[in-house]
């Protein structure tokens, strides 16, 4: 590995031997102490390395500013800043990564030689590409956490060079590092926008080389609760009304096809997550996302529909229905005034010879939130594949193209010949 990388790896290795799951069960933000130690690691270490501005809130957002360095007399340039998140996703698997390097040459790679776990080139075909590059894999326990460690690693990694270095030109690079992304972007709503006072942001949580993402779900969530009657099956005729059955009869509403397994692309869905039922009440839980705001407002509207029937077919028990915007696509907030963050992406892309290979994202971001507060946010590549899975891997050449990309950006910026755009 080359220098960049091997520092990129260090990093890396060191961030995520600190366990960050977010978890949903808790109310509080973080919702896992891990996460705040590891935001006290990194204020410390933009501390020593002569950041400017570094905040740590009682919610482990990290906020820190890199002061420009412009020659005398130079005009000045646009800030930018750049958001990544401090959790990894919870999916049930050791909250623990004990993440290692390894030289991919074609053959299966054992992650796990006691549990007899494999990362198989014939199962996981996306691995061929890298052959002959080092990956950092899991040792088949837990996620790798690259979603978002590499891109905590990348941003890092280059503002400590651009602080290290006197012949640096730039503006002032903002960074945001929160906490609890995974579980409804819960981290970055308490973010104080005074302290990322940016023109242009990018979020660095996507996946493979050369992603580039500006079109993200709309996503909601409803909670339904069935107040059934109950009564004991000797006088139960005419008398009890079973909350569960109410339950099925709403859900037997929505389309069937229109669920996560029967969808890609940009075609949204009703997903019911979660049902918890007894014999006098019923919830349910749904997510609700799809790319075009007409669509996902018309989806809303189905299920409130749905709800209104059964209140019509049973009229003893009492149905609620509360609904709540979690996100909004970034792509419903470009405006020609604010675009210049997506093309700067791609044009730093291509001064780095990466193909940019733009996505609509099954899911949100950061810059989800961030693009409806006025600050548009796209995101682009980690590196990483097969996020959210013990299949995890990340290539070291694309977490270095990673790294590279936001040290492009930062100087694309500053040295167009554009006033800070102001918001
Ligand atoms: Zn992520």
């Amino acid at each position: 590995m080359n220098p960049t990388q091997t520092a990129l790896a260090t990093r890396f290795l060191r961030y995520s031997a600190i366990s960050s799951q977010s978890d949903a069960s808790q109310t509080t933000v973080p919702t896992s102490p891990g996460q705040r130690e590891l935001a006290g690691l990194l204020a410390d270490e933009l501390r020593t390395a002569g950041a400017q501005d570094v905040h740590l809130s009682p919610t482990a957002v990290l906020t820190a500013r890199i002061p420009a360095r412009l020659p005398d007399g130079h005009a000045p340039v646009p800030a930018v800043g750049f958001c990544v998140h401090l959790d990894t996703v919870d999916v049930d698997l050791s909250p623990e990564v004990h993440a290692r390097l390894v030289d991919f040459d074609g053959s299966n790679i054992c992650l796990n030689e006691e549990l007899d776990l494999w990362l198989r080139p014939d199962e996981h075909p996306e691995l061929l590409p890298y052959l002959g590059d080092r990956l950092l894999v899991t040792d088949g326990t837990s996620v790798l956490g690259a979603d978002d460690k590499a891109g905590i690693a990348s941003v890092m990694e280059a503002v400590v060079r651009l602080l290290d270095d006197p012949t640096a030109v730039h503006g002032d690079v903002h960074l945001a590092i929160v906490p609890d992304e995974e579980i409804g972007l819960r981290g970055v709503r308490t973010l104080d926008l005074q302290r990322f006072p940016v023109d242009h942001a990018w979020t660095l949580d996507s996946c493979e080389i050369g992603e580039a993402v500006w079109q993200t779900f709309n996503a909601a969530e409803a909670t339904i609760r069935v107040q059934g009657v109950s009564a004991h099956p000797m006088s139960a005729k005419g008398v009890l009304v079973n909350p569960i059955l109410v339950a099925h009869d709403i859900v037997a509403q929505f389309d069937r096809l229109e669920t996560p397994e029967h969808t890609a692309g940009t075609d949204g869905y009703v997903w019911v997550t979660d049902v918890d039922g007894n014999q006098s009440s019923c919830t349910l839980q749904l997510n609700i996302r799809d790319h075009g705001l007409e669509r996902f407002e018309q989806r809303k509207r189905a299920i409130a529909e749905a709800v209104e029937k059964a209140r019509t077919e049973h009229p003893r028990v009492t149905i609620t229905l509360e609904t709540s915007d979690v996100y909004g696509n970034i792509n419903d907030a470009v405006t020609d005034a604010n675009r210049a963050g997506i093309d700067l992406m791609l044009q730093a892309m291509d001064s780095l010879g990466l193909t940019p290979k733009p996505l609509a994202m099954r899911g949100g971001t950061d810059g989800s939130w961030l693009s409806r507060q006025g600050i548009l946010t796209p995101n682009f590549f980690t590196g990483a594949h097969n996020f959210h899975s013990i299949h995890e891997f990340l290539p070291m050449a694309s977490f270095e193209a990673s790294h590279r990309l936001v040290l492009e950006l930062i100087r694309l910026v500053a040295t167009q010949e554009s006033q800070p755009v102001g918001r």
